[in-house]
């Protein structure tokens, strides 16, 4: 389906990222990586993608709380590739504090990574795609898009941002042959909410099993964690000719958590 048309996603380094670009890649996308991490570990991620899926990847190490850097990533992907033609928006940090105790810094660093960036990405490859008419937005937010938790003040405005900003593109772009989405899931263990479980233990004295239970039980109604390959079986649905109309959507993916 994807065979030809050029993905790039943001921090698809590691965790739901990186699923969503295998997923790409495995329905014939190729591939522009981002992301932090271990050089030579990133160098055998993108050489396995390509070997894997016989399709085309390059990396690129654009810290997404720079502008500057970000731009110049959408026109290296446009250069290299000829067209930039799905965008994942996906990189993002987590940072837990009452609001008294928040860290601006940490403040500024999340809304610059899980907010700002998307703006920053839309804002440059959203020209190339109507030029093209077609193109396909898809903007990892989190349940935390739809409702709130307390000592997450950063993360949660971000998300609830990066759900009105999808709205927005979506206005704009709908007859364009583009559509833009949100993406909300609930708890997928990957390295983010690995620590968030591994702090909780330290603190509370109990075993990372336990609080794993605790946490998914304070807000999933299903007490498993979301896979990361079913987020990215979600990002290719949309990029399908069957989700061609669905535009503006935030589409929960979190075991029943903002069912309540
Ligand atoms: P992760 O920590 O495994 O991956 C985050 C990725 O972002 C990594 O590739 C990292 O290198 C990259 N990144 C971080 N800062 C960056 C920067 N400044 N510039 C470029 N890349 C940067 O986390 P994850 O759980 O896979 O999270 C991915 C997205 O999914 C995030 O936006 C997160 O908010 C969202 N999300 C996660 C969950 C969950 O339960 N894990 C739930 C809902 C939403």
């Amino acid at each position: 389906m994807l065979k030809g048309k050029t993905a790039l996603v943001t921090g698809s380094t590691s965790g739901i990222g990186l699923a969503t670009a295998r997923a790409l890649a495995a329905d014939g996308a190729n591939l522009m990586l981002n992301g932090f991490g271990d050089k030579a570990e990133i160098e055998k991620i993108r050489a396995g993608i390509e070997k894997e899926f016989a399709v085309k990847a390059r990396y690129s190490p654009a810290d997404m709380s720079k502008p500057a850097e970000i731009a110049a990533m959408i026109h290296a992907t446009e250069q290299e590739f000829g067209a930039l033609d799905v965008l994942v928006n996906n990189a993002g940090i987590q940072h837990v504090a009452n609001i008294e105790d928040f860290p601006v810094e940490k403040w500024d660093a999340v809304i610059a990574i899980n907010l700002s960036s998307a703006f920053h990405t839309i804002h440059v490859a959203v020209a190339g795609m109507k030029a093209r008419k077609w193109g396909r937005i898809i903007n990892i937010a989190s349940a935390h898009g739809l409702v709130a938790s307390t000592q997450k003040v950063a993360y949660v405005s971000a998300k609830h941002g990066l759900v009105g900003m999808t709205k927005v593109v979506a206005l704009e772009t709908a007859n364009s042959g583009i559509t833009c989405n949100a993406i909300c899931p609930g708890w997928v263990l990957t390295a983010l909410v690995q620590k968030q479980i591994d702090d909780r233990a330290k603190a509370s004295g109990k075993t990372v099993r336990e609080e794993e239970i605790a946490l998914l039980s304070e807000k999933q109604p299903m007490h498993q964690f979301t896979r990361p390959e079913s987020v990215g079986a979600l990002a290719v649905f949309l990029c399908g000719d069957a989700a061609a109309s669905i535009t503006g959507a935030a589409y929960s993916i979190d075991g029943g958590w903002v069912a309540q």
